[in-house]
C-alpha cells in the first residue's frame, strides 16, 4: 500500500482524513497541534459569545482507528522531488500528499498593519483578542481614557461582519459588569469599496446595516486603510482612528510554503490544481481547500470557504483511493449549499440552498450548518458529543 500523507488538519485535511479513516486505509496527518479548530467559528470566541476550547476537537477523537498515525509538527517545506515532507521534528516521506495547510492573513503591503493589529487566524489568535478587549475595557475603568473603549475592524467580508455581530452581542455584557455606560464605546468597522459583504445577495444587505446601526455599531464604506501605526488607523483622506483594538479582517491567501516549495500559484498564493484535485506541478500531490486554485467550467476560482474545502478534501482522499486501485477519479463539482452570515447568536443572513434567509431563521440555519458539519466529520457520535458545546440553540 502506498504511503499517504495529509498536511493541515483544517476543514479540507480533516475531512480527507476522515473519509480515509472510515476506509480503514492507513495514512499520516501532520499538524501543528493535536486539535482541529472550527475555523469559521471563530469569531465567536474573539467576540466572547464560548470559551475558546470549545472550538477545539481533539484530531483523536475524530480518528479513532489505529490505521492513522497523528504526528504533531510544524510542516516547513515540501520537497517534491524526493517526496518528502520536512517537518520541526524531521522528514516525512510519502508516495501522495495531501497538501491543506489552509490560510494567513493578506496584508495587501498595507504598512505597519501586520505589527499593530490582531486577527483571527487561528484558536489562540481568537481567544486573544477577547483578551485584549477585555483588558482594554479594563484599563479604561483606571485611566478614564475612551480610545481604550474604540475598536475598529478593518474589512467588512464575512469575519469582520460576524465578529462585529459577536461584539455587539458580549460588548454591552461587559460594559455592565465594569460599569462602562455603553454609548462610550466605538465600535467601527472600515469597508474600502462601496458596500458590504459582496457575498450577500444585494437586497439582504440594508438589513445587516440596520440590525447593527441600531445597536450602536457603525459601518462605514467606501473608507480604505491606507497604513497602521501603534495605536491609529491611517485612512484615505487623512482621516486617522485612534483605537485601543485593531483587527484585521481585510482577506487572506495561502499559506507561503506553496510558493516557496516551487508550486505554480495564483496571486493568493494558492497552488493551481486539475479538476481532480491534482496538483499542476506533481500528479501525487493534491492539494485541498483554501490553499488550492481550483477553477470551475467558466474559468472562475472557487473562493476559500470551508464548504469548498470540506468537499476538496473529501474528494482529495477519494481520488487517491480510485488511483490506487486503478479506477477513473472523479471531478471536482461542489454542491452549493449557499452562504450564511451571523449577525450574533441570535439573527443570521445569507441564503441556504438558493433561498435568501435572514433574521432568526438565518441564525437557526447557521447552528444547523454546524450540526451537519460535525455529522459529516464524525457521523453520530461526534455531532452528538460536541453539538452541545458549538451549537446554541
Ligand atoms: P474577504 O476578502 O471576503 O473580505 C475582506 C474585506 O476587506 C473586503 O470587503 C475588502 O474590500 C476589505 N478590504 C481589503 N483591503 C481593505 C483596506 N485597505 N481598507 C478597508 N477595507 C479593506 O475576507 P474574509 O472576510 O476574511 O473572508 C475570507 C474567506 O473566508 C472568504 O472566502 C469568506 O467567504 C470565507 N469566510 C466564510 C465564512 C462563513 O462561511 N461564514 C466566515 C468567514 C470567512
Amino acid at each position: 500500500m502506498s504511503k499517504i500523507v495529509i498536511v493541515g488538519a483544517g476543514y479540507a485535511g480533516m475531512m480527507a482524513a476522515a473519509h480515509l479513516d472510515r476506509e480503514g486505509i492507513p495514512f499520516t496527518i501532520v499538524n501543528n497541534h493535536d486539535y482541529h479548530y472550527l475555523t469559521i467559528l471563530l469569531h465567536e470566541a474573539a467576540g466572547g459569545r464560548d470559551d475558546g476550547e470549545k472550538y477545539a476537537i481533539p484530531i483523536k477523537e475524530v480518528l479513532r482507528k489505529d490505521t492513522s498515525e497523528l504526528v504533531v509538527a510544524e510542516v516547513t517545506g515540501i520537497d517534491k522531488a524526493n517526496r518528502v515532507v520536512k517537518t520541526s521534528t524531521g522528514d516525512i516521506s510519502y508516495d501522495y500528499l495531501i497538501y491543506s495547510l489552509g490560510w494567513v492573513s493578506e496584508y495587501f503591503g498595507i504598512k505597519g498593519l501586520k505589527e499593530y493589529s490582531l486577527s483571527i487566524t487561528n484558536l489562540d489568535s481568537a481567544i486573544e483578542i477577547r483578551k485584549h478587549i477585555d483588558n482594554q475595557f479594563q484599563l479604561y475603568t483606571q485611566d478614564g481614557d475612551e480610545r481604550h473603549l474604540r475598536i475598529a475592524l478593518g474589512g467588512a467580508g464575512l469575519t469582520g461582519i460576524e465578529l462585529m455581530g459577536e461584539l455587539l452581542d458580549y460588548l454591552p455584557k461587559l460594559c455592565k459588569s465594569l460599569n462602562i455606560p455603553w454609548e462610550k464605546v466605538d465600535l467601527q468597522c472600515i469597508e474600502a469599496m462601496p458596500t458590504i459583504l459582496p457575498m450577500v445577495a444585494e437586497h439582504l444587505r440594508p438589513f445587516v446595516v440596520e440590525t447593527y446601526t441600531k445597536k450602536g455599531g457603525k459601518l462605514r464604506t467606501g473608507t480604505k486603510i491606507n497604513e497602521v501605526t501603534e495605536g491609529v488607523i491611517h485612512l484615505d483622506g487623512g482621516e486617522t482612528v485612534e483605537a485601543g483594538t485593531i483587527i484585521w479582517t481585510g482577506g487572506v491567501r495561502a499559506n507561503p510554503l506553496l510558493s516557496e516549495s516551487g508550486f505554480t500559484v495564483d496571486r493568493r498564493g494558492r497552488a493551481k490544481v486539475n479538476e481532480f484535485m491534482q496538483s499542476v506541478d506533481d500528479e501525487v500531490i493534491f492539494i485541498a481547500g483554501d490553499s488550492a486554485w481550483a477553477e470551475d467550467a467558466n474559468g472562475r476560482p472557487y473562493p476559500p470557504t470551508a464548504q469548498n474545502a470540506e468537499q476538496m478534501g473529501a474528494l482529495a482522499a477519494k481520488n487517491i483511493m480510485l488511483r490506487e486501485r486503478r479506477r477513473p477519479m472523479e471531478p471536482f463539482h461542489p454542491r452549493d449549499w449557499g452562504t450564511l452570515c451571523s449577525l450574533g447568536a441570535e439573527v443570521g443572513v445569507g441564503s441556504f440552498m438558493g433561498v435568501p434567509i435572514k433574521g432568526v431563521m438565518g441564525a437557526l440555519a447557521k447552528e444547523g450548518s454546524k450540526a451537519k458539519y460535525l455529522w459529516e466529520l464524525g457521523g453520530m457520535r461526534l455531532a452528538g458529543n460536541r453539538s452541545k458545546y458549538v451549537m446554541k440553540l
